[in-house]
């Protein structure tokens, strides 16, 4: 029989928007001792807005904006959607592209106005043989800063980055200092480079981070930390995300996310914060003290 105190922390849950899949969920979430979470659309408001562009010799800002918007808008990547309207606020229309294929997990390519582009970080440009120069230095100046930069290459030639910022959720910090007072330590996942995100991290007091992880290298990333003898939980929103929700003790589904997100969780929440994952973890704790 499930005892009293599950079904209360059941019930409460739901009123708070946090959806115990079983008592098991409940149960388990007790014992994490490590957070998992992604930085964008997490922590991040995951709409991330254009912030800088930096040009090479013999190309010209708008059309390195135009270029990179033309592409972008064949994805439907976060990163996409802030360059196409970074350009549009600057009076730039996009264009047309000829042909598009994005790089999971490094960026996007195709053909626009009969020239090669490609636009992403810096392992796209390396798989394309393309030379930064100087632009490395200014693109990890400005990942320093906790921005995203994305190189452009036309006809395998660099011609400038754009960086974009993504702002840090309003109640990001408070649920990091409520985890930690839980004793739990937080781990932020990203395919985001190391720079960009250990300044993230560092504005939040963010104890570990896995940096540069490809999607599909997530769930593996979780098995490292259980390996240390960590009791994981992870909180993901993606269709990636299944694999790694599914490995961790306690797999937390963003209700904002994919419904093949919410089938591999043990815990969905209606609201994609953290503060429905301290929410979540203090009513689980609240119900096994009670049947202890
Ligand atoms: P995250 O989900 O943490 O943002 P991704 O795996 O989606 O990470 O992307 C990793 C990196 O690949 C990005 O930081 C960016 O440099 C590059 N990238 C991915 N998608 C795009 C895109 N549509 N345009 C430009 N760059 C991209
Ligand atoms: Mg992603």
């Amino acid at each position: 029989a499930t005892p009293m105190s599950i079904m209360v922390a059941s019930g409460k849950g739901a009123s708070l928007g946090v959806l115990f899949k079983s008592a098991e969920a409940i149960q388990t979430l007790r014992d994490v001792d490590t957070l998992v979470v992604d930085k964008t659309g997490t922590l991040t408001e995951g709409r991330p807005r254009l912030q800088d562009v930096v040009v090479a010799e013999g190309f010209d800002e708008s059309e390195v904006l135009r270029l990179a918007a033309t592409l972008e808008r064949g994805s439907e990547h976060p990163l996409a959607a802030a360059i196409v309207a970074g350009a549009e606020a600057r009076g730039i229309e996009p264009g047309r592209y000829e042909d598009f294929d994005s790089v999971t997990g490094q960026g996007v390519r195709g053909r626009v106005q009969g020239r090669d582009v490609a636009l992403g970080n810096r392992a796209l440009m390396d798989s394309l043989g393309v030379e930064l120069g100087a632009l490395a230095e200014r693109a990890e100046a400005l990942r320093g800063e906790g921005k995203t930069a994305m190189f452009l290459a036309v006809d395998g030639r660099a011609a400038g980055l754009v960086a974009v910022a993504d702002p840090i959720k309003e109640t990001t910090p408070a649920a990091i200092r409520a985890l930690h007072e839980e004793g739990i330590r937080i781990v932020m996942l990203t395919g985001d480079s190391a720079t960009t995100a250990r300044a993230v991290a560092g504005k939040l007091g963010i104890d570990e981070v896995m940096a540069e992880v490809q999607p599909d290298q997530k769930a593996q990333k979780i098995k490292e930390l259980q390996a240390q003898g960590r009791f994981v939980a992870m909180a993901g929103d993606g269709i990636n995300d299944a694999p790694a929700l599914a490995q961790a003790q306690v797999g937390i589904a963003m209700g904002t996310g994919t419904d093949v997100a919410m089938e591999s969780a043990g815990v969905t929440l209606v609201k994609g914060d953290l503060t429905g994952i301290v929410r979540a973890i203090r009513l689980s704790r609240a119900a096994m003290r009670n049947i202890r």
